[in-house]
Order: structure tokens, then sequence, then C-alpha cells
């Protein structure tokens, strides 16, 4: 962040001492044409009587850590002043534009948002509803003040319900207030037909928004059990600080989940609640987004707040933010009885082969992937693999070694539970805390000097060691029994009309070594042609250690490679149950996955 980026910055932060003075930014949202996939947006503006102001639009969204250019999809922006005389608008970089006033104390603007991508992190509008985020839809005054917003939506025809966790103006429908630009990027809007439930814990409403297409989704069932997870998360933190949960779920075959203070956004399948393993795959979703509304939203690496929309915020400490949240989101999952102790291992295991079986662990430590989020971890290719490490996956296996070591060095008396806590009460809300006061948190959590550790986990590539969370819950890994292993040449490939394509190429594999890349296609081993779908039968016509003739087409040139065959890993990174588990290493599994 450049000094100017952090002024603007520090006089962005909003607290509840620094009420915005000025009018609201007044918007009104139409939908004239939704099956054309825009949404109609006019601004009524507050100038201050400046003869000039700048509206800016962020380039990015909180949660996901990704240039977007949302200002691509504003078109047709014009402002008139008083007495509806059009006001001369230029653009001096591409996310702002500069009106001049004229002396008018407000301007009215008007622009079009195209919405057409479904994805948490933005837009999307056709007949039946429209689902809203605030970055790629709000224009906002570029001034580094903090303003206040208003939102009234009119609804297009045979809409009738708007659901979004802003703060309803009272006897306006459809009508919303943000104290500030925060609060409105933070609140994802539905507009449409949706299918709600409302619950309650702690006394504060919760409501489950279905919309897209929820004729198959049983509703009913679903707000049961995220009522569940609810309750599951509130045991692990003690407190609920939201006014009114919002889980904003879109069933529209899509996928991802992203995270905000009174909410989240959400993408399913409309077969989601119909098979066991998608249904769990789903809550295990919203464990992890909900957790969210603690973990990251109010309690934060102190770098992500106040944002700058408009340049990368850098954090090393996405490793907490999303990983200690993935270990969460399927924990919450097991402890509200929704899964088994199989599926939850089953989904740990899922984390701990991704890290293991990841080349790139020992070269990007987990801090570093934090850090360089919006190079490589939402812009992944295919030696991604090779080169970095994923902050959920380590930073969810990070948390498990954690949470057995707290346990371990306590006797049992204290667990992750009692760190978040702590760290919870000392620095959620404006402050923010930087990673030595996690780290420091988390070993007074657990009595003992985990600074070392730490570094090792956190900032460096050594491997992880498993010995001792194992030995405390008495789990194991599979075993992988090497004479029975099938032969590799270890690269993934894809089917591409037929074609049988190289995909990725892992480091220390076979074919890495003998030059097999990216996008050769595989024509025949050993002279016989291999068919797209083939390969697994050709390879089990070998053994580890023979070496085959691979013909490949590299650009249509065909090469002959030798590959010497490896045995197949299979995958040895499985947690189970040990035959042998102790009554007391029951008794602190119990522990860890129970309430
Ligand atoms: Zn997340």
């Amino acid at each position: 962040m450049s000094l100017a980026a952090v002024l603007l910055a520090a006089f962005t932060m909003s607290d509840l001492a620094a009420q915005p003075a000025a009018d609201p930014i007044r918007y009104t949202l139409r939908f004239p044409a939704p099956h054309t996939h825009y949404v109609e947006v006019e601004a009524a503006v507050p100038t201050g009587k400046r003869s000039q102001v700048e509206l800016m639009m962020a380039v990015w969204t909180p949660g996901s850590y990704l240039v977007r250019e949302y200002e691509r999809h504003v078109e047709g922006l014009a402002a008139t002043g008083d007495g509806g005389r059009a006001l001369a608008v230029s653009k001096p970089v591409k996310n702002r534009w500069r009106i001049e006033t004229g002396g008018a104390a407000t301007v009215t603007v008007r622009y079009r948002v195209y919405g057409r991508e479904m994805t948490v992190r933005n837009n999307w509008i056709e007949k039946g509803f429209a689902m809203l985020n605030g970055a790629p839809t709000f224009l906002t005054l570029g001034d580094g003040a903090v303003h206040a917003h208003e939102v009234t939506i009119e609804p297009a025809a045979g809409w009738k319900a708007s659901a979004t966790p802003l703060m309803p103006v009272a006897g306006r429908p459809h009508t919303y207030r943000a104290d500030d630009f925060d609060t409105l990027v933070d609140s994802p809007i539905v507009v449409g037909n949706p299918v709600t439930r409302t619950f309650t814990v702690d006394g504060k409403n919760h409501t489950l928004v279905l919309e897209g297409d929820p004729s198959l989704f049983d509703a009913d069932r679903a707000a049961a059990d995220v009522q569940k997870i609810v309750e599951a998360g509130r045991a692990v933190m003690g407190r609920l600080d939201y006014p009114h949960y919002f889980f904003l779920n879109m069933v529209t075959e899509s996928g991802g989940g992203l995270e905000h203070k009174n909410a989240f956004l959400t993408m399913s399948s409309r077969f989601t609640t119909r098979t066991r393993r998608a249904y769990i795959d789903w809550l295990n979703l919203v464990g992890h987004e909900y957790f969210h509304n603690w973990n990251i939203k109010r309690l934060r690496p102190i770098e992500l707040g106040p944002f700058n929309y408009e340049a990368e915020n850098y954090t090393r400490g996405l490793w907490v933010g999303e990983g200690f949240t993935d270990y969460y989101g399927a924990l919450l999952v097991k402890r509200a009885g929704l899964s088994t102790a199989a599926e939850y291992l089953d989904e740990l295991s899922g984390s701990i082969e991704r890290v293991q079986t990841r080349p790139g662990r020992g070269v990007q430590p987990v801090d570093m992937a934090s850090f360089d989020t919006w190079i490589k971890q939402y812009r992944p290719d295919e030696n991604s693999t090779n080169t970095s490490i994923d902050y959920y996956d380590k930073g969810a296996t990070i948390a498990f070694l954690l949470d057995a070591k707290i346990r371990k060095a306590s006797n049992g008396a204290r667990t992750l539970d009692h760190a978040m806590r702590l760290a919870y009460e000392r620095f959620a809300g404006a402050k923010g805390y930087t990673p030595d006061q996690f780290r420091a948190t988390m070993s007074e959590t657990a009595g003992i000097d985990l600074s070392a550790w730490f570094a090792d986990a956190i900032s460096s590539t050594k491997e992880l060691d498993y010995t001792e969370a194992l030995d405390f819950y008495g789990l194991r890994f599979a075993t992988v029994d090497p004479a029975t292993a099938r032969a590799t040449m270890g690269a993934s490939t894809r089917s591409d009309n037929g074609r049988l394509v190289v995909s990725v190429v892992r480091r220390g594999t076979p074919a890495h070594d003998a030059g097999l890349n990216v996008d050769d296609e595989i024509l025949a081993i050993d002279d016989i042609r291999v068919r797209a779908d083939g390969l697994v039968a050709r390879m089990d016509q070998y053994k580890p250690g023979d070496t085959v003739r691979v013909l490949v087409a590299r650009r249509d040139r065909l090469t002959t490679l030798d590959v010497r065959l490896a045995p197949e890993p299979g995958r040895p990174w499985r947690l189970s149950v040990r035959p042998d588990q102790t009554p007391e290493q029951k008794t602190r599994m119990d522990a860890w996955l129970s309430r």
C-alpha cells in the first residue's frame, strides 16, 4: 500500500464515534428488463457544495482476494444537477468518475451495471431474481470521508421480496441503510421470490434464504440443521455479535461461498438435500462461512481493515482467517451431530492429503501463500501445485495440530476453542491482531511457548509433524503396501475430445523426470495406441520400476520419451481410529469431536 493509500485508508476508518454528518448517498435500484441482465442504478449524491466530486467503484471485494475490475461492467454513466441540467463527467482513472457539479448541493448519477456472473463475488440478474453484491454495484464518493448510504429497491414485475443484512428503514418497503461504505459492500442483496425460514438462537433472528430453484431443496430440514450449526458455533465462541444473520443460498447449480459480517452468500445445487454426501458438503460449507462471522469478519488480521478498495490489501494471516475457519467449519457440523466421526475424519484427511501430496509445500511457506494470494491462490495455473501451498488446507491442518498441542499441554483443560475466544475478547472489533499477538495468545492458552513451532509451521517449508496429534487421539494414517502398489507415470491427464492430454506434471514424478509436458497428447505406450479412457488399464500391464516408451504429440510434432514407472503413492494420508485406541485416547477424541 502506498503512503497515499494508507492515509486514504486511515480516513475511511469507520467507527461509531464518527457518525456521518452529511445526507446519505441515496440509491434506487431498478430492473426494467431483468432478462437482459442489467440493474439500473440512480444515485442522489450530496456534494457538500464542492465544484467537483469523484465517484469510485471498488476493484475487489473483501474475502475474495483478487482485483476483479468491477468497473468494467458499468455503462452509460450520466449526471444531472439542479433543474435536471446535464453535468460534465470525465474518467481520471479506470474506476473513478469526476463530475463537475455546477454548484449543485446534490447531483443525480445514473448508470447501468451488467450482471451475469454466477459467483459469490459478483452480480447475477435474470427474469426470476437478482443477486447483487455491493462492490460491483455501488459507486461511492471517493473523498476518503465516511458516508452513509441508503438503498431503495424497486423489484421487477412479479418479484415480491428482498433479503439482505442491510438495516431496513422502518415504514419504507425494500429500503435499507448502511452507515458506511464497508457495510454496503459487506451486504449482498437478493431480490425475487425466495423461500425463507427464520429461527432464533440467543434471541437473535437467523434467516435462511433460498433463491434460484429451491423446489427440490428441503428448506425445513436445512433450516433445522443450520440452527444446530449456529448453536455449535456459539458453544465455541460464547457469543453472537450480529443483530440478525442471513444465510443467503443461491440454488443455481453453482458453488462457492463468501463471508460477510452479518450474512453469507453461498451457491449450491438443487439436489443438495437429496444425497448425504452432497448435503454434508453443503453443511461443511455453511459451517465454514458462518464461522467467519467471528473469524475474519470480527476477529481479523490487523491489515484486513479498514480496506483500500482500489488496490491489493496484503496480509500474512489467511492461514488463520481461512485455514482455522475451514477447520472449525467441518468440526461444527460434527459437533452439531450432523456428520459422523468417520465423515469428519474424512474431511480433515482431505486437507492433510492435499498438503502432503502437493510439491509446493516445499517451496512456499503458508504465510507467504497468504501474502501472495492476489497473484497465486486466485490465479492458479498448471504449475501451481509445484510452487505454492493452499492456506485453506495447510491452515486447517495447522489448526488440527495446534488444537491437539493445546489439549495435550493443558492436560485437556484447554483447547483451541479457549484460545480463539481469548483472541476474540482481545482483538475483535476495530483493532485486529498482529501475527505475533495471535501466536502469543495461542501460547498463553496452551501454557507453553509455541513460537518455535509456529515459526516452522507458518514461516518455513519444513514438513509438519503429526506424531503428537495422532498419539494424543489414538489415530493413524492409512498404511499402503508398496508391494501391491500399481505402476504410474505420475502425470494428471484429461480427455480432450477423445484425446489423452497431460494436464499437470508434478515435481518428482517419473513424468516430470522424463520430460513429459503439460498439453502433450499421449498417443501410444510401447507402440500400442492409448485411448483417452485407457491409461489406467494400460498402466496395469506394468510394474513399478518398468520403463515404457511413450509416444506423444507436442504441438503436433511426434516425440518419444522413456519413462521409468514408479509405485502409485496410494492414499497414505487418510486418518482412521487405531484399532488399539486406549480408553484415554477415546475420551480425548470424544472431547474434541463433541460439544
Ligand atoms: Zn472462507
